[in-house]
């Protein structure tokens, strides 16, 4: 179905309007149509500019990796938080984390895939999105040379970051709750936070 033209498409957005609209899961080259019908269920393409959110089989794989760093990253920082910081207990602590981890990627999935579409549309850019131009899937695949490795690249470098950092997080709160083991926590009345 042609989605109803209300606005002019605008191709080359800024890169930081793209995920600034990414964050208001708005589509990322108009910035006024939405990107999802319900929590999990997108639109076919932009109502207002045409921009198809429907892509190749596989490319919103790419959001799990988004999901999963963001995740790494806020449960890392978060026992961090809670064992450093507030004295909590390690088992306290890793329930907390659990919960954590478990509903913050469901609650983080439409951002996910808007930060991706965002991502593919700032690092694609001048270059039609598949369903845009008529073309087969393999040509436009095709058609996609250097920017894609580009991005590939940069997406291996931020996991490994990623995965470094949650390594880092794990080491340091492991070193330093070893070393407070002896004293009591300073604030008692923050332990239970339940
Ligand atoms: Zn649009």
């Amino acid at each position: 179905m042609t989605p109803a033209m209300n606005d002019p498409p605008v191709s080359d957005p800024p890169r930081m309007a793209a995920f600034a609209r990414g964050a208001l899961l708005r589509c990322p080259a108009c910035g006024r149509g939405s990107l999802f019908r319900g929590w999990f269920r997108m639109h076919d393409a932009c109502g207002r500019c045409g921009l198809p959110f429907t892509r190749e089989q596989g490319f919103y794989l790419g959001s799990i990796y988004i999901n999963y760093g963001v995740t790494v990253i806020v449960t890392g920082g978060l026992y961090a938080l809670l064992v450093a910081g507030f004295g909590t207990s390690h088992e306290t602590a890793l329930a907390a984390c659990l919960v954590v981890a478990v509903a913050l990627p469901v609650v983080f999935f439409r951002h996910a895939r808007s930060f991706l579409l965002a991502l593919d549309g700032s690092v694609n850019r001048h270059q039609q999105p598949a369903g845009a131009t008529g073309d087969s899937q393999e040509k436009h695949l095709a058609s996609l040379t250097a920017d894609d490795g580009r991005a590939g690249c940069a997406m291996g470098v931020s996991l490994a970051l990623i995965l470094l950092f949650g390594l880092g997080m794990a080491v340091v709160t492991i070193l330093f709750t070893t070393g407070m083991n002896d004293k009591p926590p300073r604030h008692p009345d923050e332990i239970d936070l339940r």
